[in-house]
């Protein structure tokens, strides 16, 4: 492990967030700029945010299925917007097997048209309908400003996509997949989240309609951490997906996509990590409970790892996910930092007098020092510790959510609006003309993140253009 010092969140935000994501092994730069290598730290992370979600999406009756990696450039061009959207991100394949390829091929940077294609073929009548289908793959856009996890050349992923026979369908799949988003980043990651609309100006490239979730960084920045999106009837069209309908009928169908990524790794780090290093919400973490031995002489550490060992064990059997941290040469004093650095959310020691005692001390890395400290009987500790994984949980949604509406204000005119983006979010009523969001991000550079679908009907005057708006809306900085 480097020594380097992380800095603190107030000295260099950006860099805390760097160091953090090297130093706790969530992943690493690879050879190739704006790639990204995701350690075993960080994968197991992902791995549980996988199955938290797909859990959701097959309770949903969707089913998982794998297109191909390499798309024909042509079927990018199909859809107009989309193409515009995606061009300039788009890594090409022109030559395979020593050959120049007649067509080049390009790297999905997202799978609709190679589904849309299939979906043509697959869907006949009103009888095939819907079609639920996602995939758990890795996508490619040319980003050239990266940063791990936040925005990297290569990410990781889930997209959906359905076909449906009516907008009412596909509209009501869109916003039942927003909701599954939301509920997995309230429940599971711990995260509040704006469940909102997006702009016309900040829609998927061939979407209709755009949604999204928004999450405010410790930073007071915004994450847009998942979107869904309702795609009309555009992919239909260009792809030619139609169904007979009922009447014998030959209609288009109405499709939608949805995708969160290894991007929401991020919106963990930065919601909930402090200046001693990361806090992984219990129901994601890869380790939810560090066991730390603390010992002295050769005698001592018989009994204590004895100890440590049973308990580890029975933590194991109850489905806790426990670590026995049983590193020689490392002091107990390193080991904590270590963990408390990795995040990890409870911490159990053990020492002699401990063993003679039946008990163990619970330590929570929400709450430094002896305030977040407790004895345990080792006797009933599985019970104990799923009890304090729960309180730990609910804590940590509690202070984002917290730090969230204390960051995040009503401006009474632009100036104060300028300043209030400069330290979170500012929610606003907007008149809904492209014009005003359009210099608004010129003026502060701070977009408009979402609208969000729960609000306050009243009306009031655009925050920029004082012209009479029916909505509000939130602005923010954004990664
Ligand atoms: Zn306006």
């Amino acid at each position: 492990m480097s020594e380097l010092k992380v800095p603190s969140r107030s000295e260099d935000y950006s860099e805390w967030y760097n160091q953090l994501v090297l130093r706790a092994e969530l992943a690493d730069y690879a050879p190739v700029r704006g790639c990204m290598i995701v350690r075993p730290y960080g994968w197991a992370l992902w791995e549980n945010i996988q199955q938290s979600l797909d859990r959701r999406f097959k309770a949903t009756g969707h089913v998982n299925a794998a297109f191909p990696l390499l798309i024909p450039r042509s079927f990018i061009e199909k859809e107009k917007s989309h193409v515009a959207g995606f061009s300039p991100e788009l890594a090409v394949v022109t030559h395979g097997g020593g050959e120049k390829l007649e067509e080049p091929l390009v790297v999905r940077p997202t799978s609709e048209t190679i589904i849309g294609h299939s979906y043509a073929k697959w869907i006949q009548s009103y009888r095939d309908l819907p079609v639920l289908i996602n995939q758990w793959n890795s996508v490619v856009r040319w980003e050239l400003r990266t940063k791990l996890f936040l925005r990297t050349l290569e990410f990781f992923w889930q997209e959906g996509h359905t076909a449906h026979a009516t907008l009412e369908e596909a509209e009501a799949e869109t916003r039942q997949m927003l909701d599954i988003y939301t509920d997995f980043a309230v429940n599971e990651a711990a995260i509040p989240v704006i469940p909102g609309r997006k702009s016309e100006s900040e829609r998927f490239a061939g979407a209709d309609q755009t949604y999204s979730i928004e999450a405010m960084m410790g930073d007071g920045k915004a994450l847009q951490s998942g979107t869904s999106h309702n795609l009309g009837q555009n992919f239909a069209k260009a792809f030619e997906i139609r169904y007979l309908d009922k009447s014998g009928a030959l209609q288009y169908c109405w499709t939608t996509s949805w995708g969160l990524s290894t991007r929401f790794i991020g919106a963990i780090i930065m919601v909930h990590g402090d200046d001693q290093g990361l806090i992984l919400p219990p129901r994601l973490a890869p380790y939810q409970a560090v066991i730390v031995p603390i010992y002295k002489t050769d005698e001592e550490k018989i009994q204590v790892m004895a100890a440590a060992r049973r308990i580890r064990a029975e933590l194991v059997s109850s489905d806790i996910r426990t670590v026995l941290d049983e590193r020689e040469g490392a002091s107990p004093g390193f080991k904590f930092n270590d963990w408390e650095m990795r995040g990890v959310p409870l911490r159990i020691e053990i020492g002699p007098k401990d063993v003679s005692k039946g008990s163990v001390v619970l330590a929570r890395r929400d709450k430094p020092g002896k305030e977040g400290k407790s004895f345990f009987p080792q006797a009933g500790l599985a019970e104990a510790v799923k009890q304090a994984l729960d309180v730990v949980q609910k804590a940590l949604y509690e202070r984002a959510l917290k730090f969230r509406i204390a960051n995040t204000t009503d401006p009474g005119d632009y100036a104060e609006f300028g300043g209030a983006v400069e330290k979170g979010f500012a929610y606003s009523f907007w008149c809904g003309s492209a014009e005003c969001e359009k210099n608004i991000k010129e003026g502060t550079k701070a977009t408009l993140r979402c609208v969000p679908l729960e609000q306050v009907q009243e009306t009031g005057k655009c925050i920029y253009c004082g012209q009479p708006a029916r909505e509000r809306a939130y602005f923010a900085k954004a990664y």
